[in-house]
């Protein structure tokens, strides 16, 4: 397998998952061979063997991309080891624990939807019953201590709650971060990282309200890439997209913070300037449009010079974000038909 198709085949949510409750599964079931092994408990200690296997085998295959048939080791091992031990040593050791800590686990597996989970969950409730029932007055197989009985149940209960707390805290913590992928795909323009014109929309809405509370004023400037078609249809596509980019970040280092900056389309832009009136935006944005244009920029051995119009506008609180930006397009436009490479407005 390429390494490319193993990276798209690995659900980084499932492998993370897995690879940790592999760890701590491989480590515990290492762990008890020899603790076993010291109690006289040889039969533990052989199954313990048997399940160190399963789980390394489950955490090798998970790597290799095969998160489903990693789970379904892990939780036959779980089911296996229970039917197998809880019987050997009584209800009172604790072993049926761990059978509670496959439900949030089995989640993890992208072949199960919703219906499957609750099966695995009924399935295994009625395991848990039909334990408690044949074993929990039951005399024990194997003959241990009060003592020890008590502190397997311990291990086990740590152990078990440990499981399902990792389980949580990783479901939790790749839930927040497709959210939060999520919301920047949804925020963002994918070729310059600005923000997109939903998400300025969203800036110019909340500032005006902002604004009219404050009783303070915020200015808009349209700016847009001259002759940039020329440009387009001389060095191509491509070549179009990297000065966009570095037009885009060359902007970018200019503003100040909290100034919003956004691709409302094409190779136009839209800056934001809170708490910013007519006199100072134009200063503003006759000092980028100067270092721009003395800007050069760099791409296969050739220097590129990019000139910008600017149109600006002041907010008026009675007015709506949509006459506002139609008296800034409007500027953009008269210093467009001026000759380029002016700020109007
Ligand atoms: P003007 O000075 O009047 O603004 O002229 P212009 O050529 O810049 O404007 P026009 O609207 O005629 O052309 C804009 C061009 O921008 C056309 C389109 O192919 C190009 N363009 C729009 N989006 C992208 C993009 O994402 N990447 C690239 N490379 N080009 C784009
Ligand atoms: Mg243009
Ligand atoms: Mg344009």
């Amino acid at each position: 397998m390429k390494k490319t198709d193993k990276a798209l085949k690995i659900n980084y949510r499932s492998y993370l998952v897995i690879n940790t409750i592999g760890y701590l599964g491989i480590t515990v079931h290492l762990a008890l061979i020899p603790v076993f092994s010291f109690l006289g408990l040889t039969l533990l200690s052989f199954l313990n063997i048997f399940s160190s296997f399963m789980w390394i085998t489950g955490w090798r295959v998970n790597r290799l991309g095969s998160h489903d048939l990693a789970i379904t080791l892990m939780i036959s091992e779980v089911i296996m080891h229970t039917l197998f031990v809880v019987p050997l040593v009584g209800w009172h050791a604790g072993f049926q624990y761990y059978l509670l800590g496959a439900i949030p686990f089995s989640l993890f597996n992208n072949k199960f939807n919703g219906r499957a989970i609750i099966l695995v969950s009924i399935g295994l409730c009625i395991t848990f019953i039909a334990l408690d029932v044949s074993t929990h007055d039951a005399p024990q197989t194997l003959e241990l201590s009060a003592g020890l009985i008590r502190l397997i149940n311990y291990i086990n209960i740590v152990i078990a709650f440990t499981a399902v707390g990792l389980i949580s805290y990783y479901f939790r913590l790749a839930s927040i971060t497709q959210e939060q992928e999520l919301e920047k795909l949804a925020n963002t323009d994918s070729l310059t990282g600005l923000y997109n014109r939903r998400r300025m929309q969203e800036i110019l809405e909340s500032q005006k309200s902002l604004s009219s509370q404050n009783r303070s004023g915020f200015a808009l400037i349209f700016v847009d890439i001259d002759h940039f078609k020329k440009f387009n249809d001389t060095y191509g596509h491509s070549c179009g997209d990297y000065i966009l980019c570095e037009v885009a970040s060359f902007m970018r280092n200019h503003l100040r913070q909290g100034n919003a900056l956004a691709r409302w389309g094409g190779e136009e832009f839209l800056i934001m300037l809170p708490n910013t009136d007519i006199r100072e935006a134009r200063t503003i944005a006759e000092k980028i449009r100067k270092a721009i244009a003395e800007e050069r920029f760099h791409l296969a051995g050739q220097k590129f010079s990019v000139t910008m119009t600017f149109g600006l506008t002041q907010h008026e609180n009675n007015d709506s974000i949509d006459n506002s930006l139609k008296r800034a397009d409007d500027a953009l436009y008269q210093g467009k038909k001026a000759g380029r490479n002016l700020v109007m407005g």
